[in-house]
């Protein structure tokens, strides 16, 4: 049987568990899925677990970045982004990195608005998944990537990295606005309503409560549709089981109960 398992500081409120074992129910995959929290450095945690057996690890905060450094080889993608959510044992013991909140993102959007391609995005944030959300979001061809952040330093450094444009004040005018900002786990953030108006959809990476106040000053400043990212997590979790396992589960009836009130864990 496979072994996998998420690891992160803190980890219990993680859904990967549920997530990775209703995949393998769905796909027929006997595998096991534990969350680990490193009692020392992550490193230790990983060694660990590669030498006992295991085959993948899930990596969440705030390990991302030390996992792209800990594997041997990395995906292009994973390189741009500087951070991994994947790690897989290849055949021959080495281990790969691979992002999948980038591909996780362009999906569920793909489901919500039928993509970016030919439409303006306004990206709030630029911390680490507000970088994979970029790369992602610039390669499926947009006709703008407006980046705004606090920082305003950090949105020029990805807006550089990405081919976007860097904003002091987030412009108004966008299709698609996202929140890549962690401001909604704290006091939120306010933001002017106008850059609402335009927009068809308006989608924070954060999920449950801590996208609610986005959301609704999306709805009161004119946003069509808003979302939170419980689509995203759902779908970076069935792309990394498809790294591993070679087969892609659905993720759209775990990301609607992933949105229940007391979504299982
Ligand atoms: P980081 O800590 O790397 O970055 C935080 C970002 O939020 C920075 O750009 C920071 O700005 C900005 N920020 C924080 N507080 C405020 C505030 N009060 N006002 C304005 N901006 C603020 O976090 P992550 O990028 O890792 O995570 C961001 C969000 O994405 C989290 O809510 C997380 O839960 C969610 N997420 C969702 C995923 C999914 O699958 N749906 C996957 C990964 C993350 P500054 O640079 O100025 O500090």
């Amino acid at each position: 049987m496979r072994r996998y398992a998420v690891v992160g500081k803190p980890v219990r409120h993680s859904h990967s568990p549920w997530l990775h074992r209703h995949f393998a129910r769905r796909t027929q995959r006997e595998i096991t899925y534990a969350a680990l929290c490193p009692a020392t450095t992550f490193a230790a945690c990983c060694d660990a677990f590669f030498a006992g057996g295991g085959s993948g690890l899930n990596i969440t905060l705030p390990y991302k970045g030390e996992a792209l450094a800990y594997a041997q080889h990395a995906s292009a993608f994973a390189q741009k982004c500087g951070a991994a959510n994947v790690l897989k044992r290849e055949a021959n013991g080495e281990l790969r990195a691979y992002n999948t909140d980038g591909s996780g993102l362009l999906r569920d959007l793909q489901h919500r608005c039928g993509g970016v391609a030919g439409k303006t995005v306004l990206l709030l944030g630029a911390g680490g998944s507000a970088r994979a959300a970029a790369h992602a979001l610039a390669a499926a061809q947009p006709a703008h990537l407006w980046l705004h952040n606090r920082t305003y330093t950090r949105a020029q450094e990805l807006a550089a990295a990405c081919g976007g444009t860097a904003h002091g004040t987030p412009p108004a005018g966008a299709q698609i606005v996202i929140n890549a900002t962690s401001a909604g786990h704290a006091d939120g953030i306010t933001l002017p309503a106008e850059i609402f108006a335009a927009a068809e959809l308006a989608y924070d990476l954060s999920y449950g409560a801590a996208a609610a106040d986005f959301m609704q000053q999306a709805q009161r400043g004119g946003a069509r549709h808003t979302a939170d990212g419980s689509g995203m997590l759902a779908w970076q979790a069935a792309f990394s089981f498809a790294i591993w396992e070679g087969v892609l589960p659905g993720a759209q009836e775990v990301a609607r109960l992933l949105r229940q009130p007391a979504a299982p864990r």
